[in-house]
């Protein structure tokens, strides 16, 4: 059976496209993702306001504030 051998496209190294190559047409997931990575980034702009809740631990977000006494 002949194997077809395709190249990287990302390093241009020649993998075999084989249903046991996951990552084809990429070598490896490495290439699949910085490929995937950089066409994202040319084709979407990543919104730069970014709401992250949850990124400081708890219980270090502040000091409590006493009730206010009026
Ligand atoms: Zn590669």
């Amino acid at each position: 059976m002949n194997a077809r051998i395709v190249n990287c496209p990302q390093c241009g190294r020649p993998v075999a496209w084989d249903t046991a190559q996951r990552h084809r047409p990429f070598c490896s997931e490495r290439c699949r993702v910085i490929d995937l990575g950089a066409w994202a980034s040319e084709n979407y702009r990543i919104p730069e306001k970014q709401d992250q809740p949850g990124d400081e631990p708890a219980g270090e977000s502040g000091t409590p504030e006493p009730p206010a006494a009026s």
